[in-house]
């Protein structure tokens, strides 16, 4: 999430949850209407959101397209088992609530870095009898850990098709090297033909310049660590998956219906998309 201190900064367990200060998860939840954030975090995002007027609207639809993609992959795609990788905090829709409202019998692994999100992971263990969820904190750059969590107790059936949700957690593998390419491939592989990719990834592009400028700074000042994709960028990663209808679009129009869409695409500044392994 933007304005974290520094790159590639862990965070570390927090001693105590400490809520004189404003903490990016909770800044995520206020910006979502939830109910765990506290004076400090609602400042911070007050003051984030008067820079950058597009960041709730953004967040917002991003997490609205996590919905929408989850009920296609569920009711449409027939997917019965889901690898959530960057779940953050438990809100209102969580994966497994919007897959096992369609299918009980679906099995969600939430997968997570931020420590903050495994203190909050009661609410995301809350599955249907006929189904199953867990949560894991595990990082992304790292796939073969999360993989061999999966396989551990058959929290997943790798031989059956599985949907690995990647919603709004790339932007954190920083550009070049191709680091981003190297995990999701490494996670893809281990997928079965008809598994299921659902990404979105946070942009500049539709961006007036001035803002763009300003995101620039923030970059190379190490104060924001999400790394805007052009969209070629972000559909590298997934070269030889064919790409589900509509194809790649900002996240407020993909399957929606027309009238749906009409918030200024700067005001979104997030792109996704759904690929199927063939
Ligand atoms: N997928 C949810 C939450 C997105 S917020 C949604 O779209 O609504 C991004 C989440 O990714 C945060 O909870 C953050 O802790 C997590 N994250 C960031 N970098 C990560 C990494 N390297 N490995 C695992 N999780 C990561």
């Amino acid at each position: 999430f933007p304005f974290k201190a520094k790159v590639q900064v862990k965070l570390k367990p927090p001693a105590q949850i400490d809520t004189s200060v404003a903490h990016p998860a909770r800044r995520y939840d206020y910006w979502l209407g939830g109910k765990d954030n506290f004076a400090a975090d609602r400042k911070s995002a007050d003051a984030i959101e008067a820079r950058f007027p597009g960041m709730r609207a953004g967040i917002r639809a991003n997490r609205d397209v996590l919905r929408r993609m989850t009920e296609f992959l569920t009711a449409e795609a027939g997917i019965r088992q889901f690898l959530d990788i960057g779940t953050g905090l438990p809100t209102v829709d969580n994966t497994h609530e919007v897959a096992q409202r369609i299918a009980p019998e679906s099995r969600v692994l939430y997968v997570d870095n931020d420590p903050l999100v495994m203190a909050h992971a009661r609410a995301l263990l809350t599955s249907s009898s006929e189904g199953f969820t867990d949560y894991i904190e595990a990082d992304l750059r790292q796939p073969e850990a999360i993989l061999a969590a999966a396989r551990d107790r058959d929290r997943l059936n790798l031989s059956e098709p599985v949907a690995l949700m990647l919603i709004a957690v790339l932007h954190f593998i920083p550009p070049g090297k191709g680091q981003a390419q190297a995990i999701v491939r490494q996670l893809v592989n281990e997928l079965p033909a008809g598994s299921y990719v659902a990404a979105t990834h946070f942009t500049v592009d539709f961006m007036p310049p001035e803002e763009k400028i300003r995101y620039q700074q923030l970059l190379d000042a190490g104060i924001s660590d999400i790394w805007p994709r052009d969209e070629a960028a972000f559909s590298a990663p997934f070269g030889g998956l064919d790409l589900v209808d509509p194809g790649i679009t900002l996240v407020n129009q993909w399957r929606r219906g027309a009238g749906a869409d009409d918030i200024d695409p700067s005001r979104i500044s997030v792109r996704g998309a759904v690929w199927r392994k063939p």
